[in-house]
C-alpha cells in the first residue's frame, strides 16, 4: 500500500515490518514531507490495522475500500476548525468520547489528526490525557510539518517517523509519464479489442521498469474507479477521468479482479528475469475478466 507514496524505500519497510509484527506504537507522529504524502502515509497505516484480508493490507476487502473513500466507521480524521484555523479542545473532546466506546467493525479504531501543530495548547493537553491511558483498541497518528511545534509532553509518549529526507527511487517526471500511460492503457483496454491492447503494451518490451512503473501508476486509478463504484468519492489518483470510464465499464466484482491481477502481475514481474511473459500475461488475464459474464 505504500507503493505510491513518495516515502523512501528504508521508512516503507521499516512501517512495512513494524505493522506486520505489531509492534507499531499506539501513538504516531508523521513528521517532514508535505501535507499531501504525510496524509496519504497515515491513511496507508490506517489500512494496514484495519485490513480484514490476509496480506495486509490486501486494499481490496471491504475495510480497505472504506479506507479509502474516508468511509469506514472506526477511521477518524481529524482536521482544523475551518473558520479559526486550529483544532481546539472540543474536537479532542469528541476524540475522546469516540475512544472509549468500542470499535464498530473490527478490533481496532484508528484517530488521525492531520496537522497536529494546529492543536492549541488546551487542546493538545486534553490529547495527553488520552495518550496517559491508552487502550488497545485505539491508535493515533498525527501528521505535521514537524515535532518540535508540538508540546514535548505529546511527542515523548509517540513514535515519530520522518518522511522524505532521501530523493525517491524515480523521478516525478519519469512517474507523471508513467501515470498518463496508465491512464491511456486503462482507456485503451475498456473501449479496444485485446489486439490494440497488446500493440499498445509494446512499448513495455525492452523497459521492464517503465512497464513496473506504469502498472504501479495503475493500481490508484483503478483503486479509485472501485472507490466511486462502492459509492465513496475521496480520489487517489489525479487520472479522475479514468477511473470515471472504468467504473462505468466494469462492475465492481470485476474491478476488484483487476486491481487483484494488477498486483499480481506487479509481484511476479518483479521476481522475473524476463518480463515479456508478464507482458502477455497482462492483456490475457485483462481480457479475460472483461469477457466474463
Ligand atoms: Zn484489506
Amino acid at each position: 500500500m505504500f507503493e505510491d507514496i513518495n516515502i523512501t524505500p528504508s521508512l516503507k519497510n521499516t512501517l512495512q515490518n513494524a505493522l506486520d509484527n505489531s509492534r507499531l506504537s499506539h501513538a504516531l507522529i508523521l513528521e517532514g514531507s508535505d501535507e499531501a504524502t504525510r496524509l496519504k502515509t497515515a491513511k496507508a497505516i490506517a489500512m494496514h490495522l484495519l485490513c480484514k484480508g490476509n496480506k495486509r493490507p490486501c486494499g481490496v476487502c471491504s475495510s480497505c475500500i472504506k479506507v479509502i473513500g474516508s468511509s469506514h466507521p472506526d477511521l477518524h480524521i481529524l482536521t482544523k476548525d475551518e473558520k479559526s484555523a486550529m483544532i481546539k479542545v472540543d474536537t479532542v473532546r469528541d476524540i475522546k468520547a469516540k475512544a472509549t466506546v468500542l470499535p464498530n467493525d473490527g478490533d481496532k479504531s484508528v484517530f488521525i489528526i492531520t496537522e497536529a501543530q494546529l492543536m492549541n495548547v488546551q487542546a493538545q493537553n486534553a490529547l495527553l490525557k488520552i495518550f496517559e491511558e491508552p487502550s488497545r483498541h485505539v491508535s493515533f497518528i498525527l501528521t505535521c510539518p514537524s515535532k518540535s511545534s508540538l508540546l514535548e509532553t505529546i511527542t515523548s509518549r509517540a513514535t515519530a517517523y520522518t518522511l522524505g529526507e532521501e530523493i525517491s527511487t524515480f523521478s516525478d517526471e519519469k512517474y507523471s509519464e508513467a501515470k498518463q500511460t496508465a491512464a491511456e492503457l486503462l482507456e485503451c483496454f475498456i473501449s479496444e479489442n485485446e489486439l490494440q491492447f497488446i500493440k499498445k503494451t509494446a512499448v513495455f518490451r525492452k523497459d521492464k521498469s517503465y512497464f513496473l512503473l506504469t502498472l504501479k501508476a495503475a493500481l490508484p486509478i483503478i483503486r479509485d474507479a472501485l472507490v466511486l463504484a462502492s459509492g465513496g468519492r475521496v480520489p487517489i489518483s489525479d487520472k479522475q477521468e479514468t477511473a470515471k470510464k472504468l467504473k462505468s465499464a466494469m462492475t465492481q466484482k470485476k474491478l476488484m479482479e483487476l486491481l487483484e491481477v494488477t498486483e499480481k502481475i506487479i509481484e511476479n514481474t518483479e521476481n522475473a528475469a524476463n518480463h515479456n511473459l508478464s507482458i502477455t500475461r497482462l492483456s490475457a488475464v485483462f481480457y479475460s475478466i472483461k469477457q466474463k459474464g
